[in-house]
């Protein structure tokens, strides 16, 4: 249940009433909470940055407000939601159509992969939202085809995908022939450094939502130890053996570093499962659940894992290989504020870690201590 219980309505909002129909039509019935601040503040024509978790209702977030500030008698192109792939624009388009059910509002997809003669074609009929991913659309704009010139408003959803390399020069391109008062939405579960160089470049006093439970190093004590590479196994054991371990991760660089490691952890007598982005899907969910169960004390980690986990009864995490920047080490050993667990970090320092460890000490303002002979068991 995506909804909330602080009493606000959709009829609050004072929308269309053909548009009320439409929410109320796919079954809505309270905004939940990323609509709840996101909408008036669309509506209000601001800039937004909102990021919120998967499956809390993004999506009718921005296109409520979208479709009520489109004006059906402008037989013009007014929105354009950009998404990252062909799936998610079918998806998105078809919640704006049900929700402009009631409306005579013309909704268009456009992606790659389809021809783009059909597209031209349906560019000459009206159409006032356009649902697309990058690619297609800007060449239906360079065309002229595409006319965005009065296109005030640009949503882009899963926004950190589409600020990757691999987009965005081509939405930056995009924007260029939208008119100057346009307005920019921004929706994301993540939202990486890219973001922050867009937001300056291209967002006006933005407005930001932030419903994420942040990682914090709060309650999280951090060690380091200085070792040579191949000490490290051995420092391992010896961790394994002071320490009050109740689960723990222990993180590789790389998908071989992963198998070996957890083979010699098996092998020193210790259960061990391992988890790294080469696996079937099928397979990590099978040791992310038997884990998260409690089968297993020990998981040898590549960074696929560090998104999002927030196993409750891990109460150590291991950096084997010191993680080569500071967002990295933040969802390894970060923990959500919200439940105010401890945990402690040991981090193992090759010579050639040392400039990072200090890079990212400084650029998280934490503090990351040498390891004491011995570790109060109170800390973690
Ligand atoms: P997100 O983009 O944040 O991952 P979606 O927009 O895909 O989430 O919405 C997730 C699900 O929640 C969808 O099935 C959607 O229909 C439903 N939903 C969205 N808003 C509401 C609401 N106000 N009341 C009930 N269900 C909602
Ligand atoms: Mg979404």
């Amino acid at each position: 249940d995506v909804t909330n219980t602080k009493g606000n309505e959709f009829e609050d909002y004072f929308l269309k009433r053909e548009l009320l129909m439409g929410i109320f039509e796919k079954g809505f019935e309270k905004p939940s909470p990323i609509q709840e601040e996101s909408i008036p503040i669309a509506l209000a024509g601001r800039d937004i940055l909102a990021r919120a978790k998967n499956g809390t209702g993004k999506t009718a977030a921005f296109c409520i407000p979208v479709v009520e500030r489109v004006d059906p008698t402008r037989p013009v192109i007014q929105a354009l939601l950009l998404v990252p792939t062909r799936e998610l624009a079918l998806q998105t388009a078809q919640v704006c159509k049900e929700l402009s059910k009631y409306l005579s509002i013309e909704v268009m997809v456009t992606t790659g992969g389809t021809s783009l003669k059909d597209d031209i074609m349906r560019l000459y009929q009206t159409t006032h939202i356009v649902v697309a991913t990058p690619g297609r659309v800007v060449d239906l704009a360079s065309k002229g085809v595409a006319r965005l010139n009065e296109c005030r408003m640009l949503v882009m959803d899963e926004a950190d995908k589409l600020l990757s390399p691999e987009f965005q020069p081509v939405v930056e391109q995009l924007i260029g022939y939208l008119p100057d008062d346009r307005q920019i939405m921004l929706y994301s579960a993540t939202f990486p450094v890219t973001v922050k160089a867009f937001k300056e470049k291209f967002l006006r006093k933005p407005y930001i939502i932030n419903l994420m439970e942040e990682l914090t190093l709060k309650g999280v004590t951090q060690f380091y130890a200085f070792v040579e590479e191949k000490q490290k196994v051995h420092c391992l054991n010896t961790l394994f053996s002071k320490l009050r371990i109740n689960q723990s991760i222990i993180f590789c660089n790389s998908v071989n570093r992963v198998e070996l490691l957890a083979k010699k952890i098996t092998e020193l007598g210790y259960s061990c499962y391992y988890i790294h982005a080469k696996m079937l899907q099928s397979h990590r969910n099978r040791v992310f659940h038997d884990f998260r169960n409690g089968h297993c004390r020990n998981l040898v980690s590549s960074d696929l894992f560090t998104r999002g986990i927030d196993i409750q009864s891990v109460n150590v995490v291991i950096n084997f290989d010191f993680p080569k920047n500071a967002e990295t080490y933040l969802h390894r050993v970060g923990r959500s504020g919200r439940f105010g667990h401890l945990g402690l970090a040991v981090n193992l320092i090759t010579y050639d870690d040392r400039i990072n460890l200090f890079k990212i000490e400084q650029e998280l303002g934490t503090e990351i201590k040498p390891i004491p002979a011995q570790i109060e068991e109170k800390l973690y």
